[in-house]
């Protein structure tokens, strides 16, 4: 088979908390619930939840084809196993070998790993829906890497993708995790929840400080799409700060756009998506 243009097949680094486990037992504390429905490692969590964000404010929806196909216990992918293999032998159809048999993978039906030796049994694979479809792929083969995912097998298994950084969290996960800090609650290491947790007050404490100056709305323009400079970084900024992040690029486009209509909603103000003196004050406050 020839390279394809999404040919990122990069080895595994195992977070330290998968080392000595055994697939598809994992304990629940290493679990956590992610949006779409299913579950993944914690590590891999939220690089997926980063990820999705990501593709989400690019206009591209990324969802697992079924709750089942995130983390999956040993016996849901034995159950799975035993649906698509057969001891029965068929000429021509791939084999597997399991508790020391042959199986035949049955007509019509898609591979699956023998139990235990899939990444799903580590909570660190995904299998995204409609993943081929030419928008999504595009924008799966642009930014994956950022997010610590690549692809195991390629081209025939465009939805399988793991997460390879184990506890080398990537930047892109990090810039989202100090917009996103995890609740005391969830699961983490302590280390992480203690740096997010830190990045959270850092976040409060700039957003304290630019009270403290006291601006006064009036003396700031009235802007909206398009425009750039320093009045919308200092837009971005605020914005950020209450909690919708706008980046920090200067740029008032879309994105910044959509973030100042959420942020006016969330004060019942005309959701107009422009800045005016009203929404201005709103973010001083
Ligand atoms: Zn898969």
């Amino acid at each position: 088979m020839g390279k394809v243009e999404w040919d990122i097949v990069v080895p595994i680094k195992l977070p330290i908390s998968l080392k000595n486990v055994e697939p598809g037992k994992l304990h629940p504390s290493l679990l956590r619930k992610i949006p779409q429905g299913g579950q993944l490692h914690y590590l891999a969590a939220d690089a997926w939840n980063a990820m999705v964000d990501a593709a989400k404010a690019d206009g591209i929806e990324l969802k697992p084809t079924s709750a089942g196909d995130t983390y999956r216990s040993y016996d849901s992918q034995k159950a799975g196993f035993l649906s698509r293999y057969q001891l029965e032998p068929i000429a021509n159809q791939s084999t597997k070998t399991f508790e020391g048999k042959t199986w035949y993978l049955k007509k019509g039906m898609a591979m699956m790993a023998t139990p235990g030796k899939s990444n799903h049994n580590l909570g660190i694979a995904v299998d995204i829906h409609s993943a081929g479809e030419n928008k999504r792929l595009k924008w799966l083969i642009a930014n994956v890497r950022k997010f610590g995912w690549s692809w195991e097998v390629v081209p025939s298994e465009p939805w399988h993708i793991r997460y390879t950084e184990g506890d080398q969290i990537p930047q892109a996960v990090k810039d989202w995790l100090v917009l996103n800090p995890k609740p005391a609650s969830m699961f983490g290491t302590p280390a992480e929840q203690k740096a997010a947790a830190e990045a959270k007050a850092a976040a409060e404490n700039v957003s304290a400080d630019a009270n403290q100056s006291k601006e006064d709305p009036s003396s700031l323009p009235v802007i909206s799409n398009p425009n750039k400079g320093k009045v919308v970084k200092k837009l971005q900024s605020l914005l950020t700060q209450k909690g919708f992040p706008a980046g920090a690029d200067g740029d008032f486009g879309p994105k910044t756009e959509a973030m100042v209509k959420k942020f006016q909603k969330s004060k019942s103000l005309p959701e107009t998506g422009e800045v005016d003196k009203a929404t201005w004050a709103a973010l001083l406050s």
